[in-house]
């Protein structure tokens, strides 16, 4: 298996291109989830607050051989903890439950436009990049109008955006936007979070084309693009097989292919209206 690339974020550090997700992984299993990842050859795992499983990520990150400095761990401020008090606050609760002093990415999970607080919660991680708590910051869910702001009103432009995106729905004004500016675009729900992406019979026709499994096919997708990706299984075969992408290659027809999946239609939440906290 080969090792998995890395891409150069806007402040020269790098972030591995491929990394583990474990939104939705119980607590309980999350220690046992991350280890086997970090075992199959994943450096960067992605949790949040708002999962509430930091410590089992903390607890395979404590077990593990792979030290610290190898690995990359992303967590994200949780949306009643917007502003700079709280931001900061919650930044130290993240870090005790994760074990760890320094962060690798902290991001805004949500930018909640309508409690226009992101640009003041901003300031708060501009702080903590300042203090060396974090080595990068990034948002997470922002549109294009939410970026313009943070640029024009604070010192840091994001090292990440991290949005929904799969062949579904591709983001192509917002990828665009990123390569203008020097954002990396990280996916979430690259699989379309289980819900018939990997059956749909273009993508199965394509896996079969090239020998694959509908899942790999659809993860190069997201590396040729340029994106970062992090995939979430608890299966310890699935979590192997998504990180085995990094042997064959999409050709132009492929990739065509791929996009005719296409709907333009979301899987979660619309950032402009998604007020939950
Ligand atoms: P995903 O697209 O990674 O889908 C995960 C689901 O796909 C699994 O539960 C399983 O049902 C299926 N699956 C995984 N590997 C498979 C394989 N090889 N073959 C067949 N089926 C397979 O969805 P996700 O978990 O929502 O997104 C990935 C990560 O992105 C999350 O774990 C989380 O870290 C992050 N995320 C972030 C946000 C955000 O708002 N920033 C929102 C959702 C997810």
């Amino acid at each position: 298996m080969s090792a998995v690339p890395s891409l150069k974020m806007n402040n020269g550090l790098e972030i591995p291109q491929l990394g583990f997700g474990v939104f939705l992984v119980p607590p309980e299993e999350t220690q046992q989830a991350v280890s086997e990842a970090i075992k199959a050859g994943y450096r960067l795992i992605d949790t949040a607050q708002g999962y509430r499983n930091e410590e089992g990520v903390g607890e395979a990150i404590a077990e593990s051989d792979v030290p610290l400095d190898e690995l990359f761990i992303t967590t994200k401020l949780t949306n009643s903890e917007h502003g700079y008090d709280n931001a900061l606050r919650a930044f130290e609760g993240s870090t005790k439950k994760l074990g760890i002093d320094v962060l690798d990415l902290f991001l805004i999970h949500w930018p909640l436009p309508m409690f226009d607080q992101y640009v003041e919660t901003w300031r708060a991680f501009e702080k903590l990049l300042a203090d060396g708590r974090v080595r990068s910051i990034g948002v997470s869910n922002f549109e294009i109008p939410h970026l313009q702001r943070l640029m024009a009103e604070t010192d840091v432009t994001p090292a990440v955006n991290q949005v929904e995106l799969h062949p579904q729905f591709p983001q192509d004004d917002l990828r665009e936007f990123h390569a203008e500016h020097g954002i990396l675009t990280e996916s979430w729900g690259p699989l379309g979070q289980g819900k018939g992406l990997l059956e749909n019979p273009n993508i199965v026709e394509i896996a079969r084309r090239k020998g694959r499994t509908p899942a790999q096919v659809v993860l190069r997708w997201h590396i040729q693009l340029g994106c970062v990706v992090i995939p979430k299984s608890v299966n310890p075969d699935r979590i192997r097989e998504n990180i085995d992408v990094f042997d064959f290659e999409l050709d132009d027809a492929d990739m065509a292919d791929i996009s005719k999946v296409r709907t333009g239609q979301r899987l979660g939440a619309d950032p402009n209206v998604f007020a939950m906290r």
